[in-house]
């Protein structure tokens, strides 16, 4: 290694493979990049580097792992864990494949599309659409996350229920590996039981194992009919049965179940601009449903007014609406997609990235709000979310009145009491959004040692010289 090397020389160096004119050195330019999204991390760093090519990444991490260099990948900068963000020592070097933003190749007969692992999600997903295909990922963050980010932090998103999340929908992978070293593994096939797959060991590792440069993404065919409901609920235990009954109706044509408190229509009809409130008296709970089918326009009529009657009948439905246009689906999703953002104004929110077996959903509420509500009386729970996927983004807004820091102060603490009624239902405390620096100590205390001693093993193995990402997901003993 060669350490004895200046920074500043070896800045320069590395600078060298991409070109002045690709990196980013002066402190205003690279501030916004130095932190994540809600602000939870901010990092140093002294150089950005935007390469141009696959061969340029690898120069770039040949050079690193040769002088001890670390380097943290970071491509649209919308991940929520801090993973992408550099640690305080001043020492990481970001790498930004902002540059690398190609849609390499379209094949709608094959139904598959190779991007560049900097492509904006936003761009597959119209590049699809040109060849009247799907690439059904679908984000709020999609017009900025890009494909490296969204491989590496396994997305989710909203239809997962019927697609899957980032892991099934990719087929192959490029990869710089930590050493400088390219791997070709950008195969088309859905059969290839060749060894061990060492694609699934790149998506979710959160740049930690290596840069992802290139993918091979699944499309489908884009669905014929689409309907968007919105329904008025009593309870999640109503909820519940009500995705059942949709589950046995709509079969692969659910492609959406998603479930939202009163509160988090207040907090959007209060605080998003054009956001209404789409029913004519409030419920408890609500359920948002979408279903797309491949056949005809009229199958999904027929499947959605056949729910909801069969949901009133049940006695789970209060009251619903079918959107009556593309705007007004739109306008649903657009409910749903902002109840994050909705809850800013409203003070400090303590988040919460759960899953836990669908079937246990309302019992997770029941007693997580009732541990929450005693830890801190007044807090205003939030929890939304994808059901059908067992997943609940388990927001916590500060007490009306209360001292935003101090609030905020408490996040720790009704983490670990929210995790712990998590995990007793045998979920995950991190659904959709990766470990990164904020979930790292707490994942070594909730894997058994030997999980976590495989993790290390598969970490060393890759990264010798412990330059990828560090500091994120994994902290080597
Ligand atoms: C409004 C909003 C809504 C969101 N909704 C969802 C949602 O519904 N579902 C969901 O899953 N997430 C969601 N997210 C989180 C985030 O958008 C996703 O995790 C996204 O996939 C991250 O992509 P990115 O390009 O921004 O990655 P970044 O933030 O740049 O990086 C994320 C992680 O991946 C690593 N990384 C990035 N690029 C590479 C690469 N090429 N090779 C190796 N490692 C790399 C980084 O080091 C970091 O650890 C949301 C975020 C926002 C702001």
């Amino acid at each position: 290694m060669d350490h004895a090397q200046s920074k500043p020389e070896l800045l320069d160096r590395l600078a060298a493979i991409v070109g002045d004119n690709h990196v980013l050195r002066d402190p205003a330019d690279l501030a916004p990049r130095l932190v994540e999204n809600r602000g939870l991390y901010r990092g140093r760093s002294s150089l950005l580097l935007k390469p141009g090519s696959t061969e340029e990444v690898a120069a770039i991490m040949k050079l690193a792992s040769d002088t001890g260099t670390p380097i943290v990948p970071q491509t649209g900068n919308t991940g929520l864990v801090g993973g992408q963000t550099p640690r305080d020592t001043g020492q990481d070097v970001i790498l930004s494949l902002e540059r690398m933003n190609r849609i390499r190749e379209v094949d709608p007969v094959a139904n598959v599309l190779v991007a560049d692992g900097g492509a904006i999600l936003a761009d597959v997903q119209k590049a699809a659409e040109a060849v009247n295909r799907l690439f059904p990922l679908s984000l709020g963050s999609e017009g900025s996350c890009r494909i490296g980010g969204n491989l590496s932090t396994n997305a989710g998103g909203t239809a997962v229920l019927a697609y899957g999340n980032m892991r099934h929908l990719c087929l192959g992978l490029e990869v710089v590996l930590p050493t400088g070293e390219i791997w070709n593994g950008l195969r088309k096939l859905k059969k290839d039981n060749t060894g061990y797959d060492l694609r699934d060991l790149f998506i979710g590792a959160e740049g930690t194992l290596g840069v992802i440069t290139g993918a091979v993404l699944k499309l489908f065919p884009r669905p014929v009919g689409h309907q968007v409901a919105f329904a008025g609920l009593r309870s999640p235990h109503d909820a519940l049965q009500l995705f059942g009954l949709a589950s046995d109706l709509c079969g692969g044509a659910l492609t959406g179940f998603e479930l939202m408190p009163r509160i988090g229509i207040d907090f959007t009809t209060r605080h998003i601009a054009g956001v209404r409130d789409p029913l004519p008296t409030p419920h408890p709970w609500y359920a948002l449903i979408d279903i797309s089918t491949s056949d005809s326009a009229e199958t999904a009529q027929v499947m959605v007014q056949s729910l909801l009657e069969k949901g009133f009948e049940a006695g789970l439905v209060q009251d619903a609406v079918i959107a009556a246009s593309v705007a007004q689906e739109q306008a649903l999703w657009h409910m749903r997609e902002s109840m994050s953002d909705a809850q800013k104004p409203e003070g400090g929110s303590i988040k919460h990235d759960v899953s836990v077996p669908v079937s246990k959903i309302p019992d997770f509420m029941e007693e997580a709000a009732k541990a929450v509500l005693e830890a801190m009386p007044g807090a205003r729970i939030c929890a939304f979310g994808h059901l059908g996927d067992g997943n609940i983004h388990y927001n916590i807004s500060q007490p009306v009145g209360a001292d935003k820091a101090e609030f905020l102060g408490r996040w720790r603490e009704i983490n670990a009491i929210v995790h712990a009624i998590v995990l007793k239902a045998g979920g995950s405390i991190s659904a959709e959004h990766g470990i990164g620096q904020l979930k790292r100590d707490e994942l070594a205390q909730i894997r058994s040692p030997i999980e976590m001693e495989m993790m290390y093993r598969i970490k060393r193995a890759f990264d010798p010289a412990g330059i990828m990402n560090p500091g994120k997901v994994v902290s080597l003993p």
